[in-house]
């Protein structure tokens, strides 16, 4: 039998094509975040996801990240404005219309300062007080994170 007149493989091919073709989404193939469950998922659009923070500091913790591989803060552009505010304003809609009375000013959205980063895919951390009564994660989170809107004008003045 002929190998290119195999239906099944021929099937494959087509496949995996279609999938390297998704949004020009790029993965890396170590990184727990590029290939997160389908299970933990909470929202996701084209260029985001969002879903919970495994080890939860406040009463809500949400994690967004992009769908493509990007490593941290230093290495975003001026082209990825777009995908900031995409992450900014998916993770404000979701809490506001998923959780009762919060509004925008209630909510702390920030990221790792490198090289203080847990996983390296950039994530957007989305807080909302109180802490997990745990004063030490809180002076944590708030020396090694950098807000969004500090990221937002740091990229904007560097170019
Ligand atoms: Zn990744
Ligand atoms: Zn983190």
């Amino acid at each position: 039998m002929e190998l290119n007149n195999n239906p099944i493989i021929e099937n494959k091919i087509e496949i995996s094509t279609l999938k390297n073709f998704d949004n020009n989404i790029n993965k890396k193939n170590d990184c727990i975040f590029c290939f997160l469950p389908q299970k933990r998922i909470l929202f996701e659009n084209d260029l985001i996801i969002i879903f919970e923070d495994i080890n939860p500091i406040a009463k809500i913790h949400l994690l967004c990240i992009p769908k493509s591989h990007i490593k941290n803060i230093n290495s975003l552009t001026i082209n990825d404005l777009n995908l900031l505010n995409e992450m900014k304003n998916n993770s404000l809609e979701y809490i506001m219309k998923h959780y009762n009375n919060i509004s925008e000013n209630n909510i702390i959205l920030g990221f790792h300062i490198p090289p203080f980063t847990s996983v390296n895919h950039l994530h957007m951390h989305c807080l909302v007080p109180p802490f997990n009564n745990c004063f030490i994660k809180f002076c944590k989170v708030n020396c090694v994170m950098r807000y969004l809107n500090t990221v937002i004008n740091n990229i904007q003045n560097n170019n």
